[in-house]
């Protein structure tokens, strides 16, 4: 994976005035093929514009076609009610404000609870398949199921403030590999459509008309293009592969090994918005995946920071104990199991230390003297009557710790494989109108996908992104696309 290890100039717009000539014109151009790019193409080409797309890479795809290809929706969508679950916008509403916070974005979010289940319909008319079936075992679906629980709808304090319903539903395909699929679907849709697609253009730069963008400038097939557009739609991914914008905006995100990204997410796209007036918000934040859940049974071990305390119930999201341990710990966490709650872990983990006692354990991982001890002796008092006060894990998740030996799985960022990507990026109305820091509207911008701020301030539960991308990538493609847009 290549990494841009400088800020480069796409924040430097090009003036209209230094334009010699236009190569060529469009109504909309969009930056980026990926789920978000595709979703506003097919839109804005149906809405009647002429769109052209350009694509750094030799074909479309992006972060989207690597991805497991589940999306978070809901409502009452026909999977879900084909496999038995009852969901309404509004219960989707109170999960999802209060999970992705602090601070969400409340009309992104009405918006997309409200239209969750016309946008399912929609991506099934366009070819996208879903099996209506539910997996039980985990958020990520192995098989060519589609509905899973995939965000912290079972745990506390979730379950109490919004009825749980599964809402993760998974492209289908028989593996983990399901974004391929979705990606196929919409690129064909794509190509339905009379939508131009150039690939091997690297957008570089904005092009600016006193504060209004009216172009951009690319470098198709190596040669500088200037393009007039009435307007640009930058849908060209995050920031997690530009170090120099990781050190600068979220430097924690850093210690994370995995960086689930494409060449393509460089930060780019957000520096041309920030370029042409747009203000880049939450910009620290990344959804970070802590891989400790499966097999399930791990989760009835507890989560530690090094002074020996638990810091969360364990039973919560694995991007939200990724977010506690990351942000809050500092990536300093370990698994704590005894002989009959551990098990090998899924994704790569070591064992930091194995011993016949608590203390011994305690010692062995440099804790200071008694702080483990307590914390399981708390733990295992409250376990043993099904209960939880500090953190109300449910119940089925809770077993006392008493058969040795006692292990401690290494959950620290040096150790295990923190999965990371960003959040952060250009401040948008729903329509993915790009906003200013004062709150105004750029005139002739407009961005989707991951190089906006999305559904998740924070809290991320799994399929928020290609939420993000597929619904408000259709929302900028249809408001840029409309004659009277700003
Ligand atoms: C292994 C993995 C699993 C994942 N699983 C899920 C999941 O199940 N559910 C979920 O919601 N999210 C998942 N994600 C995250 C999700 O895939 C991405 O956040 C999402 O696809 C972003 O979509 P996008 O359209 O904004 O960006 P992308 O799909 O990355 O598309 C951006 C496109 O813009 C192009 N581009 C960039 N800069 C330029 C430029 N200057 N000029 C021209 N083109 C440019 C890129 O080449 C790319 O093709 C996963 C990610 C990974 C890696």
């Amino acid at each position: 994976m290549r990494v841009e290890r400088d800020m480069g100039k796409a924040a430097a717009v090009r003036p209209a005035h230094r334009v010699a000539r236009w190569d060529r014109e469009a109504d909309v151009v969009i930056v980026g093929l990926g789920a978000a790019g595709a979703c506003a193409a097919v839109e804005a080409a149906e809405a009647g514009a002429e769109v052209l797309v350009l694509e750094r890479a030799s074909g479309g795809g992006g972060t989207s076609a690597l991805s497991t290809g589940q999306i978070y929706l809901g409502g009452g969508t026909p999977i879900q009610q084909a496999c038995g679950f009852e969901d309404s916008p509004e219960e989707m509403f109170k999960y999802l404000m209060a999970s992705c916070g602090p601070g969400p974005d409340e009309a992104k979010i009405r918006l997309y609870c409200d239209g969750s289940v016309a946008h399912f319909h929609w991506l099934v008319a366009l070819g996208v398949p879903f099996k209506p079936t539910f997996y039980g075992d985990g958020s990520y679906t192995p098989t060519d199921d589609c509905l899973s629980f995939s965000g912290s709808e079972l745990a506390y304090p979730y379950r109490d403030l919004a009825r749980p319903a599964p809402r993760g539903h998974t492209v289908q395909h028989p593996s983990i590999e399901a974004g391929a699929v979705l990606m196929q679907r919409l690129l064909a849709a794509v190509e339905r459509t009379t939508a131009a697609v150039q690939a091997d253009a690297l957008v570089q730069t904005l092009v600016v008309d006193d504060g209004r963008v009216v172009g951009l400038v690319a470098r198709v097939d190596g040669r500088e293009q200037v393009i007039r557009a009435r307007g640009v739609i930058l849908t060209a991914g995050g920031f997690i592969n530009n170090r120099a914008m990781v050190d600068r905006y979220a430097p924690l995100l850093r210690k994370c090994r995995f960086r689930a990204a494409c060449d393509g997410d460089d930060g780019r796209g957000i520096r041309m918005g920030m370029g042409a007036g747009g203000a880049a918000i939450r910009m620290d934040v990344g959804c970070i995946v802590l891989p400790f859940t499966v097999p399930k049974v791990l989760m009835k071990g507890i989560l530690v920071n090094r002074r020996g305390m638990r810091f969360i119930n364990e039973d919560v999201y694995q991007t939200v104990v990724g977010e506690a341990a990351l942000l809050r710990e500092g990536g300093e966490v370990f698994l704590i199991t005894d002989n009959e709650t551990f098990a090998r872990p899924f994704a790569p983990a070591e064992i930091a230390a194995v011993e016949d006692t608590v203390a011994d354990l305690e010692r062995a991982l440099g804790m200071p003297s008694g702080s483990l001890q307590h914390t399981v002796a708390v733990h295992n008092e409250h376990a043993a009557r099904g209960e939880d006060p500090l953190f109300h894990k449910a119940a089925e998740y809770l077993a006392p710790l008493v058969h040795p030996p006692f292990a401690a799985l290494d959950y620290t960022t040096r150790n295990s494989l923190y999965t990371v990507f960003t959040l952060g990026g250009l401040h948008t109305l729903p329509t993915g109108e790009v906003l200013t820091p004062d709150g105004e509207v750029v005139p002739g911008l407009w961005a989707a996908g991951r190089t906006t701020s999305g559904l998740a301030a924070q809290g991320y539960s799994s399929g928020l992104s290609l939420a993000d991308a597929t619904f408000f990538g259709r929302l900028a493609g249809r408001t840029a696309a409309s004659r009277d847009a700003a």
